[in-house]
């Protein structure tokens, strides 16, 4: 069993000998025959369906992700699909799943795939990696699950789990921290089911070795684990610190001419880039003349286009990221403005439902329809 380890360099650190990797590896592997989640993503070992879903399951729970993973391979069956796409019908598929840049990333790499390999994901992992979005965990993902490559992999759930099974006491984010544990994802790979053993990594992390009470006496590896032994599961590994949360406060106006509203394409770079959205912005005061003069004047800046305030509609409380955002939206009349620009479009709200929406456009289209 490998002792604690502290930031010395990787090594001379206490990675484990041949016979606890051993033993790590096989009841790893027993322990997912038996135990592994029926999930989609799993009957399948075609290379596009995978990717598929490591993209969408970065920083989104599986729950979420299922039926978004269906409906994104039935849009899109294969990566030619996905390539002659129009990003707006990618951006759709993808709506409400957030972290757009991602399906961005992925229609661009489609393009890639099919202009410099000829549509055949490429096996490589350095090529992959060399695709928009992909970076090394991907990248191993990919080729171990589709291929079986002997490929490591690192992400949230194995860094806790690495993290404990090496007692490594020290921030796993670091530089120092990230090389010990890429040698030590090196060190764990058996000779074959490379793809089956990189999932029950996975697996093991997210419903077992948890962030807060780790579920021990059900750990197939509990008797190998040094941190159990020490009861050290609550200070490894060392929590990150904590988000500051920041309070803002955003206006959205439905700006109505003749049976259409107006929507604006966020551009690159804003928030939602890509995405349509109800003219957004910052207010200082939720509410009373100055609000109104505020807003009047921001749709202005923001599309040109001169309104008159209406009815408050909704208030929507939502986060990103690290903001709080309280979302106060208003009915608006158009009055005048430049004709069409690219950015933006006047559409008739039964047809918002075909629009790439964020989630709070989502919600103010529903009180609209
Ligand atoms: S014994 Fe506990 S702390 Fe160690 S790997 Fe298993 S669940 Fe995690």
């Amino acid at each position: 069993m490998p002792r604690p380890v502290r930031s010395e360099p990787c090594s001379a650190t206490a990675l484990p000998d041949a016979a606890w990797l051993r033993r790590i590896r096989r009841r790893l592997l027993a322990w997912f025959r038996r135990h592994a989640r029926d999930l989609p993503w799993r009957h399948t070992r075609d290379p596009y369906a995978v990717w598929v879903s490591e993209i969408m399951l970065q920083q989104t729970q599986v729950a979420s992700v299922i039926g978004y993973y269906a409906r994104f391979l039935q849009a899109f069956p294969n990566i030619a699909d996905l390539a002659a796409a129009d990003e707006q019908q990618v951006l759709r598929q993808w709506e409400g799943l957030g972290y757009y840049r991602r399906a961005r990333q992925m229609h661009q790499a489609a393009r890639v795939i099919v202009e410099r390999h000829g549509g055949q994901f490429p096996r490589d992992p350095e090529t992959i990696r060399g695709l928009p979005g992909i970076g090394r965990y991907t990248a191993g993902a990919i080729a171990s699950i589709a291929w079986d490559a002997s490929e490591p992999i690192l992400e949230a759930n194995t860094i806790r789990l690495y993290s404990r099974l090496l007692a490594y006491r020290d921030d796993p984010a670091r530089s120092e921290g990230q090389r010990t544990l890429w040698t030590f994802a090196a060190q764990l790979l058996p000779r074959q089911d490379c793809g089956a053993f990189n999932q029950a990594l996975m697996e093991l992390g997210s419903e077992i070795c948890t962030p807060r009470n780790p579920q021990c006496p059900h750990c197939p590896v509990q008797q190998l684990c040094p941190t159990h032994a020490a009861g050290l599961q609550d200070e490894i590994p060392l929590p990150s610190k904590r988000t500051v949360y920041e309070e803002l406060l955003e206006a959205a106006l439905v700006v109505r001419r003749n049976d259409c509203v107006l929507l604006r394409c966020c551009g690159p770079g804003e928030r939602w880039a890509g995405m349509w959205d109800f003219p957004r912005f910052p207010i200082r005061r939720p509410r009373g003349k100055a609000f109104v003069a505020e807003a009047v004047r921001q749709t202005a800046e923001l599309t040109g286009q001169r309104v008159a305030l209406g009815e408050h509609l909704t208030t929507i409380k939502h986060g990103v990221t690290r903001y709080r955002i309280t979302l106060v939206c208003h009915e608006a009349r158009w009055i005048d403005g430049p004709p069409d620009r690219d950015d933006l479009r006047w559409v008739e709200p039964s047809h918002l439902d075909q629009i790439p929406l964020n989630v709070t456009s989502r919600k103010i289209s529903r009180i609209l329809s």
